[in-house]
């Protein structure tokens, strides 16, 4: 109620009087929500559902029984092969986001328990260059997958990235194979891979292991796909379909298996690796 009148003031709408970080407008229904009950349902819009970007460290917390991650290999960082210079260096570009998002490249990755059971997991996060993958990201999720086949762990993958990282050039685009083929010897190895795919989820990224899961499951209304609907729509010349790359499509076309809130990603998750018989006891 105080909430409620708080935000009714005295009828101001104009988003410059609200008091920077303690509220957020949600893009979807329009409402201006309280910033602290966003956080606490998992950066989940509390009036309409809608789902905010989850940095990596909330969403292994949201996921990992409290005390039990390890992560792996946090200290790898990206070399610069092609000496490649945008609008800066890039190296000078990764320096700056290991030091705005905290984190020393678009992927974390480690080992946790999931509602009791053992789990590799690896979740990338957008806010680092776009999640774009890079051999940084690659050589994680090869080394975790690798990992998880010496311990006989199954493997969750959440996933948000615009593709491929172009700083990179070639070297990223290898990590589209180098990652394939780690899942390929993980289900050699008889063991789950479950693929979650989170807004957006696109390109290099969406054709290498975030498409690979056995079971590929979707947040709401995420955007998923190769290329844009723009340049699609550009190179076919036609129109494309309602709701084109987004969760919902996907699912009626068969390409995932399962939309779940975030709210109830864990326990469906645990649901998954119960059903999948492949976690250790
Ligand atoms: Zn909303």
């Amino acid at each position: 109620m105080v909430l409620d009148r708080l935000r009714r003031g005295s009828g101001r709408r104009d988003p410059k009087k609200i008091p920077d970080g303690l509220w957020i407008k949600c893009p979807s229904c329009s409402e201006t929500v309280f910033k602290r009950l966003v956080e606490e349902q998992l950066e989940t819009c509390p009036n309409c559902g809608h789902h905010f970007p989850m940095p990596a460290p909330q969403r292994i917390a949201s996921l990992i029984d409290e005390g039990t991650w390890q992560e792996m290999d946090a200290d790898l960082t990206s070399a610069d092969p092609l000496s490649f210079v945008d609008r800066k260096p890039y190296p000078e570009r990764v320096a700056q986001m290991r030091a705005k998002v905290q984190l020393n490249d678009a992927l974390v990755s480690g080992q946790g328990l999931l509602a009791g059971r053992p789990i590799a997991l690896a979740v990338m996060d957008f806010r680092f260059i776009g999640g774009s993958m890079g051999s940084v990201v690659g050589e994680k999720i090869a080394r975790l997958i690798e990992a998880a086949i010496d311990q006989g762990l199954p493997v969750v993958i959440v996933s948000t990235s615009g593709g491929a990282r172009m700083m990179e050039g070639i070297m990223s685009l290898m990590q589209m194979a180098k990652t394939s083929a780690a899942l390929a010897r993980l289900a050699a190895a008889r063991l789950p891979y479950i693929s979650i795919l989170t807004n957006p989820t696109m390109a290099g990224v969406m054709a290498s292991y975030a498409s690979l899961g056995d079971v590929i499951i979707a947040e709401p209304k995420a955007l998923i796909g190769f290329t844009g609907p723009r340049v699609i729509k550009e190179t076919i010349k036609q129109e494309l379909p309602e709701g084109f790359q987004t969760s919902e499509f996907c699912y009626e076309h068969g390409q995932i298996d399962l939309i779940v809130s975030r709210r109830e990603l864990k326990d469906e998750l645990a649901r998954v690796l119960a059903y999948l018989g492949a976690c250790k006891e």
